[in-house]
This record gives C-alpha cells, structure tokens and sequence, in this order.
C-alpha cells in the first residue's frame, strides 16, 4: 500500500535504530515526512544515508536530540512547526541499559537514566505534540509511545528499572488518550516482544544460554523483526485507525498470550 500517510508530518525518535529505522523507512514509502530525531549523530547520519538511497525523492530530515532534555524535545517540534506542524509523533526512544537488575543490584544512577529517558522522554515528546497539534490546528492527531510487553508480563529475568519505566509509559498514554480525546489526538502504545535489533541483540552476544531462555517463549521460535514493529506502527499513525484509541497494542508474535511452548 502507499499514500496512506500522504501530507502527514511525522517526529520519529530513536530513528537511527532497529524500530525507529525501519519506521522512517515505511513512513517515506507512506507519503509521509519524517524528522528523524536520535542522539547518536553518527548513527544519525549512516541511517540518514540508508533511507535516502532506499528513499529518493522523499522529505526526511535529521535533528540530534535528546528526548530527557526539554529544551530538546521543544526545538526538535518546533522544527517541525516549519513545516505546518505535527500530525505524527513516534515516541520511541529508549535504553536497557546493560547494569539494570533486580530490586537488590539496580544502582540508583541507571534506575534514575532509565527513568529519564524512557518515562520523561516520552512525556515531553507528548507534551510539546500536543501543544504543536493545538498551534496549527490540526484536528487529528495520532501519538504512538514505545512501551513492552514486559509492561503487561513479569519477566523471569529482570531488568527493574526497564520494566517499571515502561508500565509508566503504558499508563501515560493510556491517560493522555482519553484526556484529549475530543480534540482528536490519539495516544496508543506499542508493545514489542524481544527482538532482532541491537538494543537486544548486542546485550545477548553469544551467550546461547541467555539467549534460549528467551527464545522458547515465543510460540513462534523466534525473536520479531523490527520491521514487524513498523507495520504496526504505520497503521497506529495512519487514519485507518481513527477509533483505535488509549490502547495497549501488541506485537509480539503470541508470546504474552502463551503458557507453555514446545522445546
Ligand atoms: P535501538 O537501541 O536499536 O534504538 C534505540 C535508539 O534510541 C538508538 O538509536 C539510540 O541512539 C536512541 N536513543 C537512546 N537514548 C536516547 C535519548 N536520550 N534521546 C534520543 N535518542 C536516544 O532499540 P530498538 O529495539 O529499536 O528500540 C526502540 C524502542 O523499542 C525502545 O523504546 C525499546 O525500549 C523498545 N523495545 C525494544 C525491544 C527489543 O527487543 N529491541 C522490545 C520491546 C521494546
């Protein structure tokens, strides 16, 4: 399909990763344009080159931001004011960081970073949303937050700081749907099971161990692309989902729906 984005202006965070990337990706196909906001300028700057080869002729910018950072968010909006304002806002950027733990060996410094970036990240990213929806008049909006399904699930292998700082984000944008509802700005989360995408994968490594205590959940046998993600994303922006609204949508190939797997 194509177009379905078509005229729409979207803010992507995390865009230089695995679901940030292939959305962006996707976006462009859709007709959209895309401010791809990250951190990492290098990283920034190598997908910026990826999406404008598979790309060409589209509107795709980049902006260095980081979203625990107000004055941040707030320059990488208003950016986008420029072009007539915000209709998509993708917050998506996150971190897991490596010393994350239990209640026990978490350290205060990386609940405090993880909480920073993955809950206040997203409030302002819908913060300085909505007041861009208001400014130019727009009378849909659609807000899309990266949560986990380790919001919905207890996961046997803890990461506590992650796993909280996404129950807040599932809980925000429940909230934040039915607060504004009526001006026609939606607010969904996406729930992704573990995937292929650094994030995960580069904390793995090679420990098969680590890995297989993963992997036999997932009804499927594998771990979900990030491009599956983006799909869903696509659908969440688009207004074929006018009426999907304050939801907890997830894509996560059965995982959170199994009890048992076979070995
Ligand atoms: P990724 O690590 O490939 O991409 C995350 C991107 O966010 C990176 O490009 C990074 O530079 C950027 N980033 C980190 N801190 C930032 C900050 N302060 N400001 C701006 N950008 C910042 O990860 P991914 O798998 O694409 O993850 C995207 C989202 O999906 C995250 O919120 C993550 O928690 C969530 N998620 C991932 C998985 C998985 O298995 N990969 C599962 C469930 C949820």
């Amino acid at each position: 399909m194509v177009n379905r984005l078509q005229g729409k202006n979207a803010i992507i965070t995390g865009a230089a990763g695995g679901i940030g990337l292939e959305t962006t990706i996707l976006m462009l196909q859709e007709g959209a344009s895309v401010l791809m906001a990250d951190i990492s300028q290098p990283a920034l700057s190598s997908a910026l080159t990826k999406v404008q080869t598979l790309c060409p002729g589209t509107h795709v910018e980049t902006i260095q931001v980081d979203v625990s950072s107000e004055s941040s968010v707030k320059a990488m909006v208003e950016k986008v004011d420029s072009w007539g304002g915000v209709d998509i806002m993708f917050n998506n950027a996150g971190i897991m960081h490596a010393d994350d733990a239990d209640a026990i060996a978490t350290p205060e410094k990386i609940w405090d970073l993880t909480q920073n970036i993955n809950v206040k990240g997203v409030w302002f990213g819908c913060k300085y949303a909505v007041e861009s929806f208001r400014r130019n008049g727009k009378v849909k909006g659609s807000v899309i937050n990266t949560a986990s399904m380790v919001a919905l699930v207890g996961a046997a292998t803890p990461q506590l700081a992650y796993t909280a700082s996404k129950g807040a984000v599932l809980a925000m944008t429940r909230e934040l749907g039915i607060v504004h509802a009526r001006e026609g700005f939606r607010f969904n989360s996406l729930c992704p099971a573990p995937l292929n995408t650094p994030l995960l994968q580069d904390w793995l490594g090679d420990d098969k161990e680590k890995r297989y205590r993963r992997e036999v959940h997932f009804p499927s046998g594998r771990f979900g692309e990030a491009i599956e993600q983006a799909h869903a994303v696509i659908f969440l922006a688009s207004d074929e989902s006018s009426f999907v609204n304050a939801t907890d949508f997830v894509v996560d190939g059965g995982l959170t729906k199994a009890y048992v797997t076979p070995e």
